[in-house]
């Protein structure tokens, strides 16, 4: 991903780097080609706006132009401003990963759209959060509508090799809910993980559910999983669950596809919520941390 970004500009940047001595008029040429770059690859417009205001307040404010290595300067200010964009700057201190800095049982939510790839993103964290932190993980699905989604994740649960609950058909998902966090307690599990359903496209209904589950719940880590190919359209869907339900995270998936990045940038700061893993596959051991500077090295080549 981010391909078609960063051979953009790329081909800004080598313009640049040609020059002894750049001018302001370079200055305003290479911002205005980022521009382009940017919203070519689904940036949202006042992200784009914001992005390169903020690009061309430094890059003048640091004197840019009487500078040793002018490109180079204003390549890194445009990757700052990358890396703080994509959530970058909030430090190592756990924020940008999963928070299991809570009493046990924690309860995970796992929000989305149907196809999304919410169901695989919950064993991948489940056989993770087993496999590196130890912990004990339950897996259950919220999804009454669709009873392959409930075999589906018990399928993923034996993969990941971690307990699914089992299903009792004519249980609302609020019930299920329910029953799953007194397994949990009772049982002495560290991790709730609850895969609710989702829909074809945003409707009220599957919000108020949502809602519902949430409310109830009351879970730690709310986290909405989103298809990075669908560009502009995850980013819609970011802000409605933002808005509608509220999420603590975002899991970006297919980023092993070619879409291009741009819905990273816009989700972030539509919603202000940080991204905090990556799919990077159909395999469950393809979840990846969410790294902005790589990411912004990524778009910039
Ligand atoms: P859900 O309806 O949101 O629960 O979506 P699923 O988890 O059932 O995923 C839908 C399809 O996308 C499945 O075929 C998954 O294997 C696939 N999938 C999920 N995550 C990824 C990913 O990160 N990369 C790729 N290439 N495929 C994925």
């Amino acid at each position: 991903m981010f391909e078609a970004l960063g051979n953009r500009l790329t081909g800004v940047f080598d313009k640049l780097r040609r020059r002894g001595a750049l001018t302001d008029a370079d200055v305003q040429e290479a911002l205005r080609e980022v521009r382009v770059a940017l919203l070519e690859a689904d940036v949202a417009l006042p992200v784009v706006k914001d992005l390169v205001t903020r690009v061309r307040e430094r890059a003048v404010g640091q004197e840019v132009i009487r500078s040793v290595s002018p490109a180079q300067q204003v390549i890194k200010i445009v990757n700052d401003a990358l890396v703080e964009a994509l959530g970058g700057g909030e430090g190592d201190d756990g924020k940008r990963g999963l928070d299991l800095n809570a009493p046990s049982p924690i309860p995970i939510l796992m929000v989305g759209l149907q196809g999304s790839g919410k169901t695989t993103t919950s064993g991948k964290i489940a056989l993770r959060l087993r496999t590196r932190e130890r912990k004990k993980v339950l897996l259950a699905s919220l999804d009454v509508h669709r009873p392959a989604a409930q075999l589906q994740l018990q399928t993923l649960a034996d993969q990941a090799e971690v307990t699914g609950l089992p299903i009792i058909a004519g249980q609302t998902p609020r019930q299920i809910a329910e029953r799953a966090m007194d397994v949990g307690r009772r049982e002495l599990y560290d991790i709730v993980i609850l895969d609710t359903a989702g829909r074809l496209a945003i409707d009220e209904a599957l919000m108020a559910e949502v809602a519902d589950v949430k409310a109830f719940v009351k879970p730690h880590e709310t986290l909405l999983v989103v298809d990075a190919m669908t560009g502009q359209d995850a980013v819609n869907t970011a802000k409605a669950f933002q808005e509608k339900v509220g999420v603590t995270g975002i899991v970006m998936t297919r980023v092993d596809g070619d879409a291009r990045g741009g819905a990273a940038l816009s989700m972030r700061a539509v919603t202000g919520a940080p991204i905090k893993l990556l799919g990077a596959g159909e395999k469950l051991d393809a979840l990846e941390d969410f790294h902005p500077d790589r990411i912004a090295n990524r778009i910039l080549g």
